[in-house]
This record gives structure tokens, sequence and C-alpha cells, in this order.
């Protein structure tokens, strides 16, 4: 398939690649739009088995940024960026700076902040470069914006329970957790102290045990925690893992997680509705940490960043009402009311 007919493609304003061979660099940023403001988005660097996969990775995330960031009202477009590496072995600080001017060539379109694979240090060396990046200081910006992206996810899991089971307490509730890190960790807590049941699972012990003895998390073998028995199941670790593979197995009526990009396919989100799943489009429920990061750069009080993140709740209950009536689903009804909600600000700016 050619790119421009990629699914992930989806019109894209710009995408650039960069290669420095001094430094090793071989990198993509992906503008999906910029209508809205400047495509803030993160910059990740993972050993990609190909050029391919890197570039349907920067793709995909990019045009969920968009969508993330129009529903959640936000003044900024969608994009990404990705590094080809092993951030563990071909991190060099010369490459963070050649990265930062790779950054800097795009002329503000695109604003670079912290993802896997990168963190507050590498968008310091990035910002030597360039003024276009946010997240850098810890004291200004507040730090990790994973307990705001948690809180958003419990309110959306509480929004989807009283829309399927009619229920307002998640008292007694059984949710299972994929991935303890940084989201899930702290999603684990709020959902213990609103009286449910957490099964989680993680492949890295540490986190897995910290869970276990801070928040009383039943520890589920990491391949047994898709087929869980449980009412909700978040999924917090990586994305594509709602696939053709996996939905056979799903024991959960409620998929509603952190992880970006959970279908593998837009076919994925068909056989979810088939499967009378009903699915909580990840792009409008964790974008509690960028409100948290628009809320630390314009130095707003804490109650205004939560009422922020709150809205979160009526947009999803929109999303799943319109779903219901009209048969369709509801990643599809999130995609549509974001792609009207930047085409009327379109509209807008060019009257
Ligand atoms: P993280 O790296 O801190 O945590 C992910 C956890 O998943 C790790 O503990 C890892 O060991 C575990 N994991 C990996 N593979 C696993 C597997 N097969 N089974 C079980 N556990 C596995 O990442 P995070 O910041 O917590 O983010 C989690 C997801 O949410 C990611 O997909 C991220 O892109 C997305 N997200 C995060 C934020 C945020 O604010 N941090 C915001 C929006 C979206």
């Amino acid at each position: 398939m050619s790119i421009f007919d990629a699914p992930a493609y989806d019109g894209h304003e710009l995408v650039t690649f960069g290669k420095d061979a001094a430094t090793g660099l071989r990198a993509i940023i992906a503008v999906h739009s910029t209508v809205l403001g400047p495509a803030v988005g993160g910059c990740r660097m993972y050993p990609y088995a190909s050029e391919e996969e890197a570039l349907n990775d920067v793709l995909r995330l990019s045009r969920g940024m968009t969508f993330k960031s129009a529903l959640a009202g936000l003044p900024f477009g969608g994009g990404k960026s990705v590094i080809i590496g092993d951030p563990r072995r071909d991190k060099t600080p010369q490459l963070m700076r050649a990265m930062g001017d790779f950054v800097n060539s795009q002329g503000g379109r695109y604003v670079a902040a912290e993802d896997s694979g990168t963190g507050v240090e590498d968008i310091r060396l990035m910002a030597e470069q360039t003024p276009h990046v946010s997240g850098m200081d810890d004291n200004e910006f507040g730090g990790d914006p994973s307990p705001s992206t948690a809180w958003g996810v419990f309110l959306a899991i509480r929004t989807a329970v009283r829309h399927r089971l009619g229920e307002d307490s998640l008292q007694g509730l059984r949710v299972a957790v994929q991935g303890l890190g940084h989201v899930g960790y702290y999603l684990a807590g709020y959902l213990t102290q609103a009286g449910a049941t957490v099964l989680g699972a993680d492949v890295n012990e540490d986190n897995l045990r910290r869970a276990e003895l801070d928040h009383g998390v039943q520890a589920v073998a990491a391949d047994a925690i898709l087929g869980a028995e449980v009412d909700v199941l978040a999924p917090c670790a990586m994305g594509a893992i709602l696939n053709a593979a996996t939905i056979p197995d799903l024991r959960a009526g409620i998929v509603a997680g952190a992880a970006n990009n959970q279908l593998a396919t837009e076919a994925d989100g068909d056989s979810l509705q088939a499967r009378g799943i009903l699915y909580c489009p990840d792009f409008l429920i964790n974008a509690g940490g960028i409100i948290d990061v628009h809320h630390q750069r314009i130095g707003s009080p804490d109650a205004e960043k939560r009422a922020h993140i709150q809205r979160i709740e009526q947009t999803l209950s929109q999303v799943l009402r319109r779903a219901e009536e009209s048969h369709g689903h509801s990643n599809d009804i999130a995609e549509e009311l974001a792609r009207n909600m930047i085409a009327r600000a379109g509209q807008s700016l060019a009257a």
C-alpha cells in the first residue's frame, strides 16, 4: 500500500525525515494538523524493527494527538516525533541536540515533549538548539502528568460503568489493569480507594510489587491479564493490544485504559462492538496528561486543571450515547466529533 493510502496518513500536513550521519540520528517528525494550534506531541525513542514500523507509529500517534487535543478543548494541533534507536544503547547528548536542530527546522509548527524513551534531560538538550519544546523544566511545569492521565481514565471508567451497568459506585467492581507503570500505578490507587478490586499485571517485577504493596493489587500473570474475569479492562502498557488474536478472549464488558492506539486496526473496533464490549476511545480518555501540561504552562490553579480534566466525563457520555443511538462504534463517533470541532474552528479562523 502506498503511504498516501495508509489509514494512518490521513492527510498529514507534513511528514519530515531527519538524518544526521555524525550522531547517527534517524528520526521522523509528523505534523497531522495545526488548525487548532502548534502540533504539541511527544518525542519517542524506540528500537523499531524497520523504518516502515517507525513511520506507521509516528503517523498513528500524531493523528491521535490531533483528536485528543481537540476533544479536550486545548489550543493544540496534533504531532509526534520518533527517533529510531534503543534509548539505553544509542542515546547520546549529541544525538539529542541533533534532534533539537531537527525540531527547530520545523519553525514552531511542531513542539516536542517527553515520551517513552525520552525524559526531561533529553528535552533540556533539545532546548539548547530550539525553543520549540515543552515540559523541560520540572519547576516551571511541575513534572509528571501521569497522575492526571490516571485520574481522567478513572473518571472515564466511572462514566462507562454508569452508562453500561447503571451503577454510580465502583464498590465491588473488578478491574484488570495491564501495566502498572506511571499511569497504571496511580489508576490502581484511585480504583481501590473507590472500593474496586484491582487485578494487575506487569512484566516489570518491581512495578508489580509496588502496586501490590501500596494499593493491594492482586497480581495476575502478564499473559493472563487480558482474559481475566473482570467488569473492566484497563490497558495501560502498550498500543495495538486489541487485535484479532486478543479480542475473542476478552471477558470484560468495558475496555477503558490509558495506552495510546489500543485498537490495532479500525476493524478491531467493529469486532469489539460485535462482541458487545463497550470501548472508551483512548485518545478521549487519556487526555488528562496533556490537559495537565497545558495548565502547568499557563499557571492555572489546581482546581481549574481538575475541572478541565473532569470534562472528559461529559465528552465520553456524549460519545457513548451517540454510539448507542446510531449503532456506530465509539471510536468512530469520537473521531467524528473531533473532526467537526476542528472543521468549525478552521472555518471561523478563515472567516
Ligand atoms: P510506563 O512505561 O511508565 O508504564 C508501562 C508499564 O507497562 C511498565 O511498567 C511496563 O513494564 C509495563 N508493560 C509493558 N509491557 C507489558 C506487558 N506485555 N504486560 C504487562 N505490562 C507490561 O508508561 P506510562 O507512562 O504509564 O504509560 C502507559 C501507556 O499510556 C502508554 O501506552 C502511554 O503511551 C500511554 N499514555 C501515557 C500518558 C502519561 O501521562 N504517562 C498519557 C497518555 C497516554
